[in-house]
């Protein structure tokens, strides 16, 4: 029997849950995966050459689909003392911990293996091509060629997957005194004690400042005191600034404490009091365009999207501000 030649390009959760998808149908495929990274699974924001131990993952197990196992079932299977080398205790595991993101990439990277093998056993032909690079692809109506690195003749398949994910801005210059993101070899960059200014607020500015800060001092965790950052030289003059056109600090997305607490800002009298005061529906945005043009207007869409932007940055600030007043901007987990 021929079976069908499916190609997978990136070795990464997109493209490891796709792979995991074949396997579970009935008919045995022909699949072949190609990673340019040395090992094939971890995916490039869990990788140790671009992440430190003190990058965490803003995901926790309890939101992971599970592939062969959950990440907390392969977390207690792993041994005390490699969990420790990542700062993990292995008796205070549980399935809502933000924890170091290239752990979560030994954990992809297992479970990969563990599907490969899987795949094997069900009748399925796997072919893994790790430090393998594709070049280019050619959709012909007989299916799909595939060029990798260093091979003049491309390999052929009747569907080819694309899951290579990010792409970051090559910039070699050195030395350099910007870096348009943390990824382009700012994590490898001595950078010294200086005035260090960050674009954004978000998870990559989380990256640069950590970048930066520990080249220059130590994250201590203290029961009584919370989280303290202590500068190795007091006196050097690092200061960090993250600038943010909204002034919204990032929120891990799965701050929740269980069991709910009450909702202070959106509750069910305040939505009601909001729907109360605004009884006119809004038109509905064809009617509108044609209502301009009845009168001879250029359609509005554009100019109201604007107004519409700044309105819901507006009540974002407002909603913001109350939210920091009820509690302190969780940060922890990023
Ligand atoms: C810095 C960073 C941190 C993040 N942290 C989190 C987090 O904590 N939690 C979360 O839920 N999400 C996080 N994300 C979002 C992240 O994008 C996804 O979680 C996930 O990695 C996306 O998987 P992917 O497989 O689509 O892409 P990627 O993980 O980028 O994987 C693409 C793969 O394709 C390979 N590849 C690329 N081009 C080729 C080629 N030409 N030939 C062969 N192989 C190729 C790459 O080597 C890589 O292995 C983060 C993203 C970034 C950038």
């Amino acid at each position: 029997m021929t079976l069908k030649r499916v190609a997978i390009i990136g070795a990464s959760p997109t493209g490891i849950y796709t792979f995991s998808a074949l396997l579970g149908g009935e008919t045995p495929l022909a699949i072949a995966i190609y990673e340019e990274a040395d090992e094939a699974g971890v995916g490039m924001p869990y990788s140790d050459e671009l992440n430190s131990r003190l990058m965490l993952a803003n995901i926790a197990s309890i939101e992971i689909p599970p592939l062969t196992s959950t990440y907390l079932e392969w977390l207690r299977d792993q041994p005390a003392a490699f969990l420790a080398r990542y700062g993990v205790e292995k008796a205070a595991l549980h399935d809502r911990q933000f924890l170091p993101r290239i752990l979560l990439g030994q954990y992809f990277r297992d479970q990969f293996l563990e599907l490969v093998s899987q795949g094997k056993e069900k009748g399925h032909l796997i072919a893994v091509h790790e430090t393998c690079r594709v070049t280019d692809l050619e959709a012909r109506p007989d299916g799909v060629a595939l060029w990798t690195d260093g091979k003049s003749s491309p390999a052929l398949y009747d569907l080819a997957v694309i899951a290579t994910g990010h792409v970051w801005p090559e910039d070699d210059e050195k030395p350099r005194a910007y870096f348009p993101s943390p990824w382009s070899g700012m994590l490898d960059a001595e950078i010294p004690a200086c005035r260090v200014g960050i674009m954004g607020t978000s998870l990559s500015a989380i990256d640069a400042a950590m970048a930066v800060a520990a080249q220059h001092g130590d994250f201590v965790e203290e029961a009584d005191e919370g989280l303290r950052f202590d500068l190795s030289d007091a006196e050097s003059g690092l200061t960090i600034t993250l600038m943010s056109r909204s002034g919204i600090l990032p929120e891990a997305d799965f701050y929740c404490p269980i069991p709910y607490e009450p909702l202070r800002v959106a509750t069910k009298e305040r939505i009601a009091a909001e729907i109360a005061a605004e009884p006119r529906r809004a038109p509905r945005p064809h009617l509108r365009a044609r209502r301009g043009r009845d009168r001879g207007e250029r359609p509005r869409l554009g100019g109201r999207r604007v107004a519409c932007d700044a309105r819901r940055r507006q009540l974002r600030r407002r909603l913001f501000r109350r939210s920091r007043d009820a509690r302190s901007v969780p940060l922890g987990g990023l």
